[in-house]
């Protein structure tokens, strides 16, 4: 993974001509001034962990896989949001971890916990590191020393029950890994969030994600059956029937916990057949409005195809096209049809397909011409969906000025849909600030609207205020007393998701 950037450096795009013109004529943008900080000139802090600790670690898991070189804390300073990139491009490595661990099992990561509680450690779990949210961006503070728990030798397809379809898999594997392991059985997890290459099945539970066929296979949280995660008092193992009676579903306190209560060291999740086609189609509508009625009949007919995806006008003029594009995948029998709407058959929907995976590229492409390329999404019932894009526009708007917000709703259920904004603006001369004083606007509106602060990317670090707001002072209070009988110095994941 390119440390400043996404992906694979190999797969790097470049601007067309048309594109810059239209960045520099709709946006105002100008190329930056200065060349980003090359790898050598990331400034890092000195690491504080002490020879005592390091020594213990190393007995833990192996003196290889501790690692405390440029290299491997760079690789693990911060997420992917565009903020976080925008630092490392300006050479600020200010939230690198001391050291780097790469634990091998279960219960090395339990003594690991066990010897950075006594030492008052934090520890981040990291999966792929494809956080949006600031959710492997560990806050110092107290704490002697910060390690990133690196989970990806956790990757094994340990077992599979057919008969159920339920597979156990470890945290570490990503996207594209759990997929071959398990389509060797015949099988898929059906989850495909725009990440996917990179991020893991650790973090999809960690933060509750929901992938791309979201609306055939639904969310990565419906897919866990079971889990078994580490804390620092202990073992917790949960799940052992697909439905229980037996009090509340303590899986849903580790779904959504964003590393703070405990590391997921294995899951049983379900599976389903492997589709013998996967196969698309493509409709324009009249409007948002209009598209967005077409999908709730759909959810609420029970009538939903795998991928089932509308790009608001804007979304869909910046693609080429005009009206509201919806995408649809489908596996089986016949895909839906809509009187009124344009029928456009596979193509549109094969090309989004086909590069679904490149958008992040497409952002470093933009962040290097000096224009901000950053994404948020929410969430409500549909009777407030109309309003609540209607806000978020706006505030974006109004914060940014000369700006292109852009639109999609792509998870849908019977009683409402998540909406997902893409925006894109001058970098001007401060962008993170910039970004900042709109992201707090945004909140705001999604807050004064009704809607949830997110609906797949989580809290993490940037959220907290927000989700605090959300859940109201109860919800605070019970969540810190979970953190504190869970975690009680607070080594995991300081500052992150616990307002
Ligand atoms: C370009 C891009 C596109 C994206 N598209 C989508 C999308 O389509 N859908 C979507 O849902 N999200 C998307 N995301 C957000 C992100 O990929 C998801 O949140 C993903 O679930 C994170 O997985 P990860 O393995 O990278 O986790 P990380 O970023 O490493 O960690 C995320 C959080 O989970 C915790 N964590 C990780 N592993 C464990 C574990 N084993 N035990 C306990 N805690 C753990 C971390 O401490 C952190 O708080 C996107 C991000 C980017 C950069």
């Amino acid at each position: 993974m390119l440390w400043s950037g996404w992906g694979d450096p190999g797969k790097a795009v470049g601007l067309d001509p048309a594109v810059r013109e239209l960045l520099t004529e709709a946006l105002g943008v100008t190329p930056p001034t200065g060349e980003p900080a090359g790898f050598g000139d990331v400034r890092l802090p000195a690491a504080e962990l002490s020879p005592f600790v390091l020594a213990s670690l190393r007995s833990i898991v192996g003196a290889e896989h501790v690692r405390t070189d440029a290299d491997a804390r760079i690789r693990h300073t911060r997420g992917k949001s565009t903020s976080d990139l925008l630092k490392m491009r300006m050479g600020d490595g200010s939230d690198a971890p001391d050291a780097v661990l790469l634990p091998g099992s279960h219960h090395e990561i339990a003594e690991v916990l066990r010897v950075c509680t006594a030492e008052k450690v934090a520890v981040v779990p990291f999966g792929g590191g494809t956080s949006v949210v600031g959710g492997v961006t560990a806050q110092r503070d107290v704490f002697a020393g910060v390690v990133a728990l690196d989970l990806r030798r956790l990757d094994k397809l340990v077992s599979v029950d057919e008969e159920s379809m339920l597979a156990e898999l470890q945290p570490g594997l990503r996207g594209p890994q759990a997929e071959e392991l398990l389509n060797g059985h015949g099988l898929t997890l059906g989850h495909f969030p725009q990440s996917w290459e990179y991020a893991t099945l650790g973090g999809f539970a960690a933060a509750r994600s929901s992938g791309q066929a979201s609306a055939g296979y639904g969310r990565f949280d419906d897919m866990v059956e079971g889990l078994t995660v580490a804390t620092p008092v202990g073992d917790l193992e949960l799940g052992r029937a697909p439905r229980s009676a037996a009090g509340p579903d303590l899986r849903h306190l580790v779904l959504g916990s964003e590393g703070a209560f405990g590391v997921i060291t294995s899951m049983r999740l379900r599976v389903r057949r492997l589709p013998a086609r996967r196969r698309w189609d493509a409709w324009r509508f009249p409007s948002f409005q209009v598209g967005r009625d077409a999908m709730r009949a759909l959810a609420q007919e029970r009538r939903l195809p795998a991928v089932l995806r509308l790009s608001d006008e804007t979304e869909t003029m910046i693609g080429g096209g005009s009206g509201c594009l919806m995408v649809i995948g489908y596996e089986q029998g016949e895909p839906p049809t809509f009187p009124g709407a344009d029928h456009f058959g596979a193509e549109p929907a094969e090309r989004w397909a086909e590069g679904r995976y490149a958008g992040p590229y497409l952002r470093d492409a933009l962040i290097a011409a000096g224009a901000t390329v950053e994404t948020l999404e929410t969430a409500t019932h549909w009777s407030g969906l109309p309003r609540l894009y209607e806000a978020v526009k706006l505030a974006l708007e109004a914060s940014l000025g000369r700006a292109i917000v852009m639109c999609h709703v792509s998870h849908v259920y019977e009683t409402g849909a998540s909406l997902y904004f893409t925006v894109a603006t001058a970098a001007g001369d401060d962008p993170l600030a910039r970004w900042d004083a709109a992201k707090i606007k945004a909140n705001e509106a999604i807050g004064l609207a009704g809607g949830t602060i997110s609906h797949h990317h989580g809290v993490g670090r940037d959220h907290r205020a927000a989700y605090a707001a959300e859940i109201g002072p109860v919800g605070v209070t019970v969540m810190r007393a979970i953190k504190k009988s869970l975690d009680p110095v607070g080594i995991l994941n300081p500052g992150v998701l616990i307002p």
